[in-house]
């Protein structure tokens, strides 16, 4: 079976809302074993609709529309969905029931605009939206199956899986897909590229994408068989061998992301870890609170960004700051090493110091360390460890780059892995 994803709304052509559904289908299509072959985006012109949905369904079996069942004008995916299907719109006296027993409880009167959501294709089947006006619908001819969902997501996830992934799955293949997720730090994506591609590019049963974040490259194998665990042992040999070739880069293999993974193993190890930053301004200690119970691990951070919060916050001696600059190797072991200390004093015991400091540009740097050079500290009871990076420019790119090097130096050292 192969499918296809429509979004439709105007605003999804704008440059301020993306269309998200269409990854929320793609997911849930994959762990039924269906293939998504295309997705498009039409605004809100009955016309061109309509000549999508044409297209799609002599493409593919199973097509799903997203947005446009609103109760306004420039809601036309019911009429555009008639004009391509040549079905009628039949007035369904049940969904305006319906519409106005949920205005009712919300003690509002219903709008007269809101009867144009109580319109069905003739054959199709109503599925029921609880959480807004507009129903769904689900119809099936000779061409296969079309399907029109709410665009707000709140509304269209729960009706796809509670309406409409029961009714697919006697339709779904007895094929499965299973995707092992690598997510790798410390390379870049054309590194990567090169020293797995002779590995992966040979096997062309395995479905192999690389997504490439700053700092957070991922490798997808996805494999396929008649069932789950088939699926997943067909990935296995591949697997093992690009484990093989990237060793201790890979830094999770459940989906979880750097911070989380680096956030598992410090509430592993007992330790806290405290955190003096600069150039990244809080967003280091940011990433290591997204998650709900960072006080497990974490004790806090500071942003020591001018000098003197560097001397006077953390104790770091001036002589060191003249001598060698903020951003210098020294400079990055004494906030690691002040930030250590002083949690092991407030804390009553031992923490784990982290530091970062460089040049996020556009200005700043010299001529040994230009905009874009960050140095990196760890330090716990076996001492510190330091490092130094160039990122090259742009600054929301450099402090992303070392957030994600910070976490990533973190990790390895808590693992007792070489920190370069
Ligand atoms: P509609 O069903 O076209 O009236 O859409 C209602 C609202 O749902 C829109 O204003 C958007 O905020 C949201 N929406 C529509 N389509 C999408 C989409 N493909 N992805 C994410 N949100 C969407
Ligand atoms: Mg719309």
């Amino acid at each position: 079976m192969q499918a296809e994803v429509i979004a439709v709304g105007s605003e999804l052509l704008t440059p301020s809302k993306l269309d998200t559904n269409s990854l929320y289908l793609a997911r849930k299509l994959s762990e039924l074993g269906i293939a998504l072959a295309r997705k498009a985006v039409v605004g809100d012109d009955r016309a061109s609709l309509a000549e999508e949905i044409r297209r799609a369904r002599r493409a593919s079996d199973l097509v799903i529309l997203s947005g446009g069942l609103g109760p306004t004008l420039d809601d036309l995916t019911r009429e555009a969905s008639s004009d391509a299907t040549g079905r009628a719109l039949v007035l369904d006296e049940s969904v305006i029931d319906e519409i106005r027993e949920r205005f009712r409880r919300f003690k509002r009167p219903m709008a007269e605009v809101n009867k144009r959501q109580a319109y069905v294709l003739d054959g199709a089947l109503k599925l029921d939206n609880p959480r807004g006006t507009a129903p769904g619908q689900w119809l099936e001819d000779d061409h296969g199956v079309l399907i029109l969902l709410p665009g707000p997501p709140r509304e269209l996830e729960p009706m796809f899986a509670e309406a409409c992934l029961p009714l697919l799955a006697s339709h779904a293949p007895s094929q499965r897909f299973f995707t092992l997720v690598l997510r790798v730090a410390g390379i870049g994506e054309s590194d990567l590229e090169q020293r797995i591609a002779p590995i992966y590019a040979p096997c062309t049963e395995i479905a192999t994408t690389i997504l490439s974040a700053p700092g957070d490259v991922q490798v997808h194998l996805r494999g396929q068989g008649t069932s789950e665990a088939e699926a997943q042992a067909a990935v296995q040999g591949l697997g093992e061998a690009i484990r093989s070739e990237l060793g201790d880069a890979i830094y999770s293999e459940d989906g979880r992301s750097l911070a989380e993974t680096a956030a598992a193993l410090l509430a592993r190890g007992g330790a806290k870890l405290a955190v003096a930053e600069s150039c990244t301004g809080g967003l280091l200690a940011g990433a290591l609170t997204t998650t709900a119970g960072s006080s497990e691990f974490f004790a806090g951070s500071v942003v020591s960004y001018c000098d003197s919060a560097k001397s006077g916050w953390l104790g770091i001696d001036e002589s060191v700051l003249r001598a060698h600059g903020a951003v210098s190797q020294p400079v990055a072991v004494a906030m690691a090493a002040a930030a250590r200390e002083r949690a092991s004093d407030t804390l009553g015991e031992p923490a784990i110091g982290l530091s970062v400091t460089g040049y996020a540009g556009p200005g700043g740097g010299t001529e040994a360390d230009p905009v874009g050079t960050v140095y990196f500290a760890v330090a716990d009871a076996n001492g510190a460890r330091s490092a130094r990076r160039l990122f090259g420019r742009g600054r929301a790119r450099v402090r992303t780059l070392a957030v994600q090097t910070a976490l990533d130096i973190l990790r390895r050292r808590i693992s007792g892995l070489e920190v370069a």
